[in-house]
């Protein structure tokens, strides 16, 4: 038989790690130890009484059955508490939250319910992978929207062509941003509201990394981060994401939730009810655990994050590579040496055994970077910078 890939399918951006994929395999066959700075995936574990509690929501028949929907009553008034208590925001949990097989979930699926054949979605480069797959599969085109270091990692509204927002119907926004670790402050959301309104336009913020920042400056306002829907009319135009995942380390577990215009998260809604059957109640029960406990457990990871942080930045200076000061996230992104490429640079390191993402991977404008994720011990970061010293 011959089987031909859907038109959707072929015409997603080629995946550039193959090459540097098989160079890991071949690097690791050879028994080289591999200290992976790539994904942004925590190696520290979910806290303890999060466990607890999805052991005991396991155990009852009533959490056996299909989810379906929104989520269970009290997982929704957990957001809507837990937003109100972090972000100073109203959320109706009736209508204005909803629960996610993670936010990664939502995010691909939400194109599909207002994308027409030839609307146009912003996305930001170097950006998620996902925001751009999921407009391929929606329908739509893609206007990237550059995110470079002379506009401090910010999309510059007034350079996309009136033609291009006649015809756009969406945009995605994301900060605390991967992969710059970039931090949005208030002045930058109003702008993107105003813009939204003007020219009639969904705004998508992923609030992913919300919870993994660092107060270095006491005045700094932007720390902790804000939400997107703290600002007077966000709602009319905007939904949040939102996800357990990095803030609990809970990455394998597969929850999140969406937030904020409630017209919006019914469309999503719609096309979910086709897709999926909802997240498994046991998690939502672990969620709402989380959501509700003490927030200790979060602030340990920052305090984590934060050293190792200080680790990697203090060798990349020693090392004389310039990086952009990261105030949250777990990522740090660098620039390569001069007579480097992002995959040259990659690929030299990754003979030494230091795995990390090349920017170009994540969007052209990205050439001359890499992102380093803080997902290994201080002393694997402290190896690290070792190996890449020899590189230089
Ligand atoms: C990790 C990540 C997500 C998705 O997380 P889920 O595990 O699917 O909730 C969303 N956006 C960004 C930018 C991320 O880095």
């Amino acid at each position: 038989m011959d089987i031909k890939y859907s038109e959707k399918l072929l015409s997603l951006p080629p995946y550039l790690f193959i090459e540097l994929d098989k160079k890991k395999k071949e690097i690791q066959q050879k028994g080289i130890d591999i200290i992976s700075l790539g994904v942004g995936d925590p190696d520290l574990p979910t806290p303890k009484h999060i466990i607890e509690s999805m052991k005991k929501a396991i155990e009852d028949p009533k959490n056996h059955q299909y989810p379906f929907g929104r989520g269970i009553k009290e997982f929704c008034v957990a957001v809507s508490n837990w937003y109100k208590k972090r972000f100073n925001v109203e959320l109706n949990p009736d209508t204005e939250v909803y629960s996610l097989i993670g936010s990664k979930e939502g995010i691909a699926h939400l194109p599909l319910a207002f994308i027409n054949p030839g609307d146009y979605v912003l996305v930001p480069e170097p950006g998620y992978p996902v925001y751009q797959s999921s407009v391929i599969f929606a329908g739509g085109n893609i206007y990237y929207m550059p995110l470079r270091k002379e506009n401090k990692f910010f999309p510059v509204l007034e350079d996309i062509p009136e033609y291009i927002l006649k015809k756009t119907k969406l945009m995605f926004i994301n900060y605390p941003n991967n992969p710059t670790s970039q931090v949005a402050d208030k002045k930058f959301f109003q702008k993107v509201i105003s813009f939204a309104k003007e020219h009639n336009i969904i705004v998508v913020h992923d609030c992913a990394y919300s919870e993994i920042y660092f107060k270095d400056n006491e005045n700094d306002n932007t720390i902790p981060p804000i939400s997107f829907l703290s600002l007077e009319g966000a709602k009319d135009v905007a939904v949040e994401f939102h996800s357990l995942s990095k803030t609990y380390n809970m990455t394998g577990w597969r929850i999140g939730f969406v937030c904020g215009n409630k017209e919006i998260i019914s469309g999503l809604a719609k096309v979910k009810d086709n897709y999926d059957s909802g997240v498994f109640t046991a998690i939502q029960y672990a969620a709402i655990t989380a959501l509700e406990s003490s927030q200790d457990c979060v602030e340990e990871s920052r305090k984590i994050y934060k050293k190792r942080r200080d680790v990697l930045i203090e060798g990349l200076k020693k090392l004389g590579l310039n990086f952009f000061f990261p105030k949250a996230t777990f990522y740090v992104w660098c620039e390569v040496p001069k007579n480097e490429t992002s995959m040259s640079f990659a690929e030299k390191l990754i003979y030494l055994g230091v795995v990390c993402t090349p920017g170009v991977g994540m969007g052209k404008s990205a050439e001359g970077y890499v992102r380093f994720a803080l997902t290994v011990s201080e002393e694997r970061i402290k190896e690290a910078i070792e190996r890449i010293k020899k590189v230089l």
